[in-house]
């Protein structure tokens, strides 16, 4: 079975993800006029914007690693890490915000270490996206060697971590002086029109192409990671356009850089649902032909057997007798090399119908082999279970499905096995179905079209 990862996205997903798109960049169009407009919120969001982003991509990395934990698909793997790294450097970014863990220090909006993590998350996950579509490309999506799975898990659960960590200590204090690209009145047009603004448009605009040319949005997890990007995309677009902090342009970036996170979650999890749901009908399936015989709908023999073995115990429990009754076709053999095997197995039909029609609604009928079916009566003594048998014995004669030129008689029959079974008496299921077999057979040595049983010798019909 495909997994969900790889479902082609629905027309209503497509759609949805069309509508989403072209509100979004309604938006930015709409608020393009008024992008400088200051507005009174000032930076108090921040840390909630910020503690929003690191946790809903922290998920986003679990719920990918643990897709690529149960499909061993690199690309996978490079996703959760991409989105695990920005998780890491938000959440330092947050843990170093004044006011949330220290009144004064820290990272303050504007400074050269707040700028460079802003940069570095950015840049790093759009790297880590075109990574893992290059990845996509190459390997065709090809699952991972068992070899290599143990230690390529382990390297997506550390990679975040050890990226993170390069970016903060290492590259930090390669990058020169950020801080002095921002005016005293929070004015960051210097930055953005440094060349960064443009590099990081390119790196977002680089790493959405690579979604739509390698995956064609072939799959509805693709569809949507191409939509985060779009999202991204409209965030520095945004962000470009408005040159000071706290404004409407800066707060509408905000909420698409949120908007970006929340359409990879909302898609991920509706993806699990959607896989949680397949699985239940699947099983349902798998469940209902385990059961069921697929020629006559009777029964499956597995069913059958399960279904006897509770009623062994559940006969322990009531004191109630309960008898099997087995059938057989007569000279079947003949009819198939007349008839040939469709229209044998058109009167394996036809008989099957007939004794689930000649039963009672409880009893489980069930085809035990090619033309042999064999029934539970559950509180059904001897003399009520030859009724029953003479009932559809009869019934099958009545079908008046005509046997070959030259056989003993002019239509098909069946001879019936009955074995009743005293309550107090402990026995296996085998055993029971040895004994109703031992009665068929003596019914057919009588001269079939009879029913026998282990306690009576063989009636005549
Ligand atoms: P008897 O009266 O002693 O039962 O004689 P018989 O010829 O019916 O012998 P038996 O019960 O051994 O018959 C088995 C035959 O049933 C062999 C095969 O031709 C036929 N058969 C078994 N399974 C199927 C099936 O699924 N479809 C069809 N068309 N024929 C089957
Ligand atoms: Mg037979
Ligand atoms: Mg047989």
């Amino acid at each position: 079975m495909e997994d969900s990862f790889s479902t082609a996205p629905s027309r209503r997903s497509l759609l949805l993800a069309g509508l989403i798109a072209t509100a979004m960049t309604a938006a930015v169009l709409m608020i393009l006029p008024d992008i400088d407009v200051p507005t009174a919120l000032g930076g108090n969001l921040r840390p909630v914007q910020i503690t929003a982003l690191t946790v809903t991509n922290s998920i986003i990395a679990y719920l990918v690693l643990l897709q690529f934990y149960a499909d061993h698909k690199l690309s996978n793997g490079l996703l959760s890490v991409a989105f695990g790294y920005s998780a890491l450097m938000s959440g330092y970014l947050l843990i170093n915000l004044p006011g949330v863990f220290s009144t004064s220090g820290g990272f303050p909006p504007g400074s050269r270490m707040a700028i460079w993590l802003w940069l570095a998350r950015l840049g790093g996950t759009a790297f880590l996206i075109l990574l893992a579509m290059l990845v996509l490309q190459r390997q065709q999506d090809r699952p991972l060697s068992k070899r290599v799975r143990c230690q390529a898990l382990s390297l997506c659960v550390l990679a975040p971590l050890g990226l993170a960590w390069f970016a903060v200590a290492v590259l930090s204090r390669l990058v020169p002086d950020l801080d002095l690209l921002i005016k005293d009145n929070s004015d960051y047009s210097a930055l953005t029109h440094s060349g960064i603004g443009a590099y990081l448009l390119a790196s977002w605009f680089v790493a959405l192409l690579s979604v739509l040319l390698v995956t064609r949005l072939r799959s509805a997890f693709h569809c949507w990671l191409a939509l985060s990007c779009y999202s991204y995309l409209l965030y520095l677009i945004t962000v470009c356009s408005s040159s000071i902090r706290y404004t409407v342009g800066w707060h509408a970036s905000r909420f698409f850089e949120l908007a970006a996170a929340g359409i990879m979650l909302g898609a991920l999890l509706f993806e699990v649902l959607k896989l949680q749901t397949r699985l239940q009908h699947s099983y349902r399936q798998a469940y209902e032909a385990s059961i069921h015989d697929s020629l006559t709908g009777l029964s499956s023999r597995r069913h059958f057997d399960a279904v006897l073995k509770m009623a062994l115990q559940q006969q322990a429990r009531h004191q109630a007798p309960l008898t099997l009754l087995m059938a057989d076709i007569d000279f079947f053999k003949q009819y198939n090399d007349h008839f040939g095997h469709v229209e044998g197995d058109r009167c394996i039909q036809r008989i099957a119908a007939c004794m689930a029609e000649q039963l009672r609604g409880g009893d489980t009928v069930a085809r035990y082999g090619g033309e042999e079916f064999v029934a539970i009566l559950q509180y059904c003594d001897l003399v009520q279970a030859r009724q029953a048998a003479e009932r559809f014995r009869a019934a099958v004669e009545s079908l008046a499905l005509p046997t070959p030129p030259g056989s003993l008689r002019p239509v098909v029959t069946v001879s019936v096995g009955l074995y009743c079974h005293p309550a107090n008496r402990p026995a296996t299921a085998g055993w029971l179905v040895e004994q109703a077999d031992r009665s068929l057979y003596a019914a057919k040595r009588a001269g079939r079209n009879r029913i026998g049983s282990s306690e009576t010798s063989p009636t005549a019909a």
